[in-house]
């Protein structure tokens, strides 16, 4: 497939000539026209297979073809959640590269321990398009109102096995909680174990399947 057949618009696809992405990857051109028509995804995928963009490419069309609902008060529109603190930077970085030619710019962020969390509630003030977050640092945030997640509209979990086995099954069942039941989730992981599957039973409604 090529990049402009999956339904992406033009100031996307401007930047994916600017990274000099030749063609999608194989995730990308499956999921990206699914996530583009709002559909819940279920994907195994591996670091290196390019889901960044898999998800981050549609998310990002969609925000900003929603533009009534932009950030404001302290609201969320985009939930990803990751494992680590080294992916949440990661991620983040290539949310704001896909971003660079959306006008009017989408506010990213992100939020995980290690830092002062100080730094962090002020970026929040005004609430984010795109907040790609630790589960812990993401319930601190919560518990002191720097920030709501009532408007989420998605939600990835990324590195799904990932953030079970380092054991943040409850915290994220209590950030799973705080959102509302109407949005569109997209869930990666490299494995499929048993727990994975509890959580994509409770959380994903008559998702897409993607096995690469
Ligand atoms: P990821 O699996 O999302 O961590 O991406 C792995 C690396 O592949 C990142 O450095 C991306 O910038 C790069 N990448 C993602 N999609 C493509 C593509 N379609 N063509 C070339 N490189 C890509």
């Amino acid at each position: 497939a090529r990049f402009d057949e999956l339904g992406l618009i033009p100031e996307l696809l401007k930047r994916v000539t600017e990274l000099e992405y030749s063609a999608p990857t194989q995730i990308q051109s499956q999921s990206i026209p699914l996530v583009l028509k709002g559909s819940d995804l279920l994907a195994g995928a591996n670091t290196g297979s390019g889901k960044t963009a898999a998800f981050a490419l549609p998310i990002l069309q969609h925000l900003h073809t929603q533009t009534k609902a932009a950030a404001k008060g302290n609201f969320v529109r985009a939930l990803v959640i990751v494992p680590t603190r080294e992916l949440a930077q990661q991620v983040a970085t290539s949310f704001k590269s896909y971003a660079q030619c959306l006008t009017p710019r989408v506010k990213i962020e992100a939020v995980f321990g290690g830092v002062s969390a100080n730094t962090q509630m002020l970026a929040l003030r005004g609430g984010a398009d795109v907040l790609v977050a630790t589960p812990g640092r993401l319930l601190d945030l919560l518990s002191s109102n720097a920030i709501k997640l009532s408007q989420v509209t998605h939600l990835v979990l990324d590195e799904a096995d990932r953030m079970l086995s380092l054991g943040f099954t409850d915290e994220l069942g209590e950030i799973l909680a705080l959102l509302p039941k109407r949005k569109q989730t997209l869930l990666f992981s490299a494995t499929f174990p048993e727990e994975v599957k509890e959580l994509t039973d409770a959380l994903l409604s008559s998702p897409v399947e993607i096995q690469l």
